[in-house]
């Protein structure tokens, strides 16, 4: 199994010669003693630890799985060594509230910690990111006396996080959950109900568990408007902060999955449980969904790390596996055979891999630097465009780039041919652990038809003009720059293409509601296409320019740039057929009666 290297090369071109990282966190105080420099510095210390500590863990962790028996999880070998060198090196806090033991940092950063922790032990990962989303839902919405109990243990790693939000019969629509939560004289709930597929609900890594769950009022209205935020801790806390009685949460079982098997999925069960209200009743699932840009954000994270690391992979196999000959006559001769990367349809593939995990990279990048001007800036009316144009791009961020990251696992694994189904390199592990991106924080059916819906129709293209407006001021700014420009008319007529679409279909979806649902999962594709065309256009102008002025690594820059031709050569024009698709409309979708399926 190939060892996971850190894109660093990557993340440095994009965050320094793509996004001008320096000059945005420049712009606003919170954020203007993040220096080049000190970013340099933790990317560094974090691609140490993925490559070291979590990639050795990885297979190992996946063949052992995590163990059940009689309510106690025990997470597999070397994932407890792991776990307390993570929190002994601080990464728990890294982006948290300052004024509870956080160190602050922009999510721009953690974002390509995330990427690189994802690739090198998703499993591993996943413990680490359901305790940061539980901090940032404390953070924004829980009163003082619990962020200051609960939050700096959190920020340390002595205490991990989960969010219980599902339960047998209620996942996409959580307005039907049955939990219960019972005032009682403290002035805190009775918390009764059962979650399922709870991440890192009960295992060996932290001495207290702190679960973030939905759940409702006796009288509380029905639907999603009657639902309310609860934290209950595993083991109740004394006023001194020492771990107190046990709180009647238990694990019931874990599940046995497809994938990140070292990750425990728990059914979880709640026996009239010690919880305290977080955010005001009733309000819990709007509270949660102002942390949801940052969850689905790490689920698009989770697939471009694994395609990173299956790039990785069939990148060198490419280059070693010796079969046939090329078309245009041998390339060794002193061999029985050429390398596979002489073939078109292994570059096909390889490349497929390359351009879509770059262009993922960029677009979260691009994602979290919106989330943290939305965070940071100063100026009230910066802060709601960029809220704004994250409402956007999440879902896209989230859907396209798990797609296109469970798609780079098995075009590896293809490449690989056999020995990319056999366990030994590592690609079948990548396939089966990158396929819950594409499901879990909201299905990615559920992201096209958040975008289709409420932020395309329901805003009648108001935040796809905004981001039109970002595509044409690149555009602008490119004007004298004269290798962008057979690039550039094709993201011209691309942008074009989708303005005509979004138009028919918010026409269409006055007439028949049934057109949005019919039209969402391919208009969020050719939303992707276009999002990943706008970051390639970046990244060719930036390569451009570094090329020449004779900066950084030329043979770097020159793959970047053939990179970028290739995707808009081969795969800009898949536009075409997805346009043709949406345009079908709803109508032979609808067509047949139940029993005709
Ligand atoms: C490994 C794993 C870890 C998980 N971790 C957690 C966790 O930590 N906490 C937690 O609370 N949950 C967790 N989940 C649950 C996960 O978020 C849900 O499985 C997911 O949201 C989908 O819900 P569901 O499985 O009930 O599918 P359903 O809601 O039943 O959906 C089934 C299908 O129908 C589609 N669908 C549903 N409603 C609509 C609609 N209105 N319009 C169009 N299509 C629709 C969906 O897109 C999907 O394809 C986890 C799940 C797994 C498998």
């Amino acid at each position: 199994m190939g060892a996971y290297r850190a894109p660093l090369a990557d993340i440095h071109f994009l965050l320094n010669d793509v996004f001008q990282a320096d000059e945005v966190f420049a712009a606003m105080p919170e954020t203007e003693e993040v220096t080049k420099d000190l970013v340099a510095a933790i990317l560094e210390e974090a691609a140490k630890i993925a490559e070291q500590m979590l990639s050795p863990i990885n297979q190992s962790g996946d063949q052992e799985a995590c163990h059940f028996d009689n309510g106690i999880v025990t997470t597999p070998k070397g994932f407890k060594e792991a776990y307390e060198a993570y929190s002994e090196g601080g990464w728990s806090g890294l982006t948290g509230d300052t004024n509870y033991g956080g160190q602050g940092m922009p999510k721009v950063l953690s974002a390509m910690i995330e990427e690189m922790f994802f690739g090198a032990n998703s499993s591993f990962c996943l413990y680490t990111i359901l305790t940061t989303g539980a901090t940032l839902t404390l953070t924004h919405h829980a009163n003082e006396e619990l962020k200051n109990y609960f939050l700096p243990k959190m920020f340390s790693g002595q205490w991990s996080g989960t969010m219980c939000l599902t339960e047998p019969h209620a996942g996409t629509d959580l307005g039907i959950i049955n939990s219960k939560a019972v005032p009682d004289a403290q002035g805190s709930y009775g918390i009764t109900g059962t979650k399922i597929f709870i991440t890192a609900g009960e295992h060996d890594l932290t001495e207290n568990i702190i679960h973030l769950v939905l759940a409702k009022l006796p009288d509380a209205p029905a639907g999603p408007r009657g639902i309310s935020l609860f934290l209950v801790p595993k083991f109740l806390v004394e006023k001194d902060g020492a771990i107190g009685a046990a709180n009647n949460v238990n694990c019931g079982s874990i599940e046995h999955k497809m994938g990140i098997k070292a990750s425990a999925t728990c059914v979880m069960n709640f026996e009239n449980s010690k919880g305290f209200l977080v955010g005001e009743l009733n309000c819990g699932l709007s509270n949660l969904f102002t942390m949801m840009n940052y969850e689905r954000l790490s689920m698009g994270l989770q697939g471009n790390g694994l395609a990173e690391s299956s790039y990785q992979i069939a990148r060198e196999y490419a280059k070693e596996r010796l079969q046939g000959r090329a078309a245009s006559g041998p390339k060794l001769t002193d061999k029985v055979a050429d390398p596979i990367l002489v073939h078109p349809d292994v570059r096909r593939m390889l490349l497929t891999m390359r351009a879509n995990t770059i262009a993922g990279r960029a677009l979260s990048l691009y994602s979290a630097f919106q989330l943290d001007i939305s965070r940071f800036h100063p100026e009230k009316t910066v802060r709601k465009r960029a809220d704004q144009l994250v409402s956007l791009l999440i879902p896209v961020q989230k859907a396209y780039c798990s797609d296109r990251g469970f798609e780079s696992c098995v075009l590896g694994q293809q490449l690989l041919g056999g020995h990319g189904y056999v366990a030994e390199w590592g690609l079948e592990q990548n396939v089966r652990d990158a396929r819950i991106s594409q499901i879990y924080e909201g299905a990615n059916g559920i992201q096209a038809l958040d975008l289709m819906g409420r932020k395309t129709v329901r805003s009648d293209g108001e935040l796809w003009a905004l981001l039109v407006e970002e595509m044409n001021t690149f555009i602008e700014s490119q004007k004298n720059n004269t290798e962008m420009q057979s690039h550039l008319a094709k993201f011209q007529d691309l942008i074009q293409e989708v303005q005509v679409t979004t138009d028919r279909v918010i026409a269409n979806a006055k007439n028949n509601p049934d057109e949005i649902g019919a039209a969402s999962y391919a208009y969020m594709d050719l939303m992707g296409l276009t999002l990943f065309c706008f970051m390639w256009q970046r990244m060719l102008a930036a390569a451009y320019i570094a090329r020449a002025a004779g900066n950084g690594n030329k043979e770097y820059l020159e793959g970047l740039i053939k990179c970028g031709v290739f995707f808009m050569q081969r795969l800009v024009p898949k536009s075409k057929s997805l346009v043709a698709e949406i345009n079908a409309g709803a109508e032979s979708l609808m067509a047949l009666t139940a029993s005709e399926f």
